[in-house]
């Protein structure tokens, strides 16, 4: 239901958190986060409240300065820690949030399970990162090519890769998805609301547009994986 994405320098935990607490009014059942953590994705996971996430994450702090974050209202498998968003392909290589709902992903989850990928949720979220690291090739730009056009029905993704430690991945079709500009540091965000704290240099996604975000530089791609510029929208000091 909710997307926030992080690339920067300082330890991004909080920062997550704090943009999930914006995204709140939207409701959720669920929430959960990942972070880059020295050729390791570390995640966090909890039904109910964001409190439940927070505190989890106060006993078991993690540390990296590239994350993604989500608050689920689950639409396909039950609210459960299985169920919850961030999901991770079986080789532990790629991190997936989603909004929205992928319609054809029996059939993807039934012919990927046919090769050999055990899956470890219910949800429909599941198969695009079991997808992406079954189709990996070259670098996640090429699998994200070959992989999005596999997908039938409404996506905003935030997306981490291990092989590529600083940065992370948006793409979407359907579902809102927008990026903010920081100052040696950027932000991606299913709503303005959870980045206007950081920065009022905010770009807006169309449909089948992908973004790489690191700490100093922003990469907007078309469908086709090539290289796009993108103006930034104006938002007032008073939005
Ligand atoms: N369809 C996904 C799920 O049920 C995402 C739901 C959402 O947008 O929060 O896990």
């Amino acid at each position: 239901c909710g997307i926030i994405g992080f690339a920067g320098r300082r330890d991004c935990a909080q920062l997550l958190l704090s943009g999930l607490c914006a995204l709140e009014y939207r409701g959720y059942d669920s929430a959960g986060i990942a972070v880059q953590s020295q050729g390791d994705l570390q995640v966090r996971k909890s039904t109910g409240r964001l409190k439940n996430l927070q505190d989890i994450v106060s006993r078991a702090p993690v540390s990296g300065s590239v994350g993604i974050g989500h608050t689920r209202w689950a639409t396909h498998g039950r609210p459960s820690e299985e169920n919850c968003h961030p999901h991770i392909g079986q080789k532990g290589r790629i991190a997936v949030v989603h909004n929205g709902i992928i319609e054809n992903y029996a059939a993807l989850k039934r012919s990927l399970m046919e090769r050999g990928v055990q899956f470890s949720s219910q949800t429909d979220t599941e198969v695009i990162a079991q997808l992406l690291e079954y189709y990996y090739e070259t670098d996640l730009l090429t699998t994200l090519g070959k992989v999005l056009p596999m997908l039938e029905g409404s996506y905003a993704l935030g997306i981490l890769d291990v092989s590529d430690p600083d940065t992370v991945w948006c793409a979407r079709r359907g579902s809102p998805l927008i990026v903010g500009k920081g100052e040696g540091e950027n932000y991606l965000a299913s709503d303005i609301s959870a980045v206007l704290e950081y920065t009022r240099d905010i770009y807006i996604l169309d449909d089948g547009e992908i973004a790489a975000l690191s700490a100093g530089e922003i990469r907007f791609y078309g469908p086709q994986g090539q290289a796009l510029e993108k103006e930034p929208t104006p938002i007032s000091w008073s939005a």
